[in-house]
């Protein structure tokens, strides 16, 4: 049989990959929950990923749309965090709260109320969707605007006190191009604006690691679930600095013509995927061959130092 004739491939893996450390706490939280007590639910996912959350499941975490009906048991606070009201209400009637919100999330939380009581307008620019935001906005006296883009803050100036005493905070996922976009275009219509950086530092990290990565590989993977904001956004912003970048939930997604012809593959990932997700890509990049055989050499793998 002829031997087929592949380029040198080389793999990089982002300096970090797999679960950020809010996510791990909570994921170990919920475990240690349910080790030790016998009726634990939650409500939505503990993280946007299907296997860790049908894993969490089969050991009995039950997954509810609102508590009401419940009287008794343990409630997890996913690391998005819950608004304080419901907080309280479901310790009113009788559940325990395990709360795993992720501790910079609480900062966020804080952040807001600083500028509130500071007497500032408050913009949270964010998804009003999400649950983190909800929770900030519940942690607050006030209503507060919350917008998504820069047309959305155009909007808002009719109806918003936008000029003098403008107090900023960001959802802590958000991509940082969004916020400097905002951060510009609140330059032009206010007087006075206070920001307070509630960007996750790991977020942060890995953006620019991701940015930097995608600028110099053939072909750029970012690894993690459709239904993670911060995968997709990790994998917007690396398609914006590669065009040739795929995103994709596991190893099977990946098809092998993608990288089959690439000198140099960058490996990313969201902070709510599984490390052994991305290390089931990188030993498909650097194992499968077009015609699906398989080889160790003439490959190897590096983090970015
Ligand atoms: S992304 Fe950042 S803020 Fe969110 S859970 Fe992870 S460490 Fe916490």
């Amino acid at each position: 049989m002829s031997e087929k004739k592949r380029p040198r491939r080389k793999v990089i893996l982002a300096r970090e990959v797999g679960f950020c450390f809010g996510v791990k706490r909570a994921i170990n939280l919920t475990k240690q929950a349910l080790a030790e007590r016998n009726d634990v639910f939650i409500l939505g996912d503990v993280v946007h990923n299907k296997r860790v959350t049908d894993e969490l499941e089969a050991r009995g975490l039950r997954k509810v749309d609102d508590f009401t009906n419940e009287k008794s048991g343990t409630m997890i606070i996913r690391a998005h965090g819950l608004p304080k009201a419901k907080i309280q209400e479901a310790k009113a009637r009788g559940i325990e709260v395990v709360d795993a919100t992720c501790p910079i999330v609480l900062r966020a939380q804080e952040a807001a109320q600083t500028l509130e009581r500071d007497g500032y307008n408050l913009v949270i620019v964010g998804d009003r969707n999400h649950a983190e935001i909800k929770g900030i906005l519940g942690a607050l006296q006030h209503p507060a605007l919350v917008i998504n883009s820069v047309d959305e803050l155009r909007a808002a100036k009719a109806d918003y006190k936008l000029l003098r005493k403008v107090g900023v905070i960001f959802q802590t996922t958000l991509a940082l191009e969004l916020c400097f976009q905002i951060i510009n275009e609140m330059m032009m219509m206010c007087k006075e604006i206070r920001i307070i950086n509630t960007i996750c530092r790991p977020v942060q990290n890995r953006q620019e690691d991701a940015v930097q990565l995608a600028s110099r590989v053939d072909l750029m993977i970012v690894v993690g679930s459709r239904t993670s904001a911060n995968t997709m956004e990790l994998a917007a912003l690396c398609k914006h600095y590669n065009p040739n970048t795929i995103h994709v939930q596991n190893a099977d997604e990946l098809p092998v013509e993608a990288f089959a012809d690439c000198e140099t593959v960058g490996i990313a990932s969201g902070l709510s995927t599984p490390e052994d997700l991305v290390e089931a890509v990188r030993v498909k990049v650097l194992t499968a061959d077009i015609d699906g055989e398989e080889t160790t050499t003439a490959s190897e793998t590096l983090t970015v130092a």
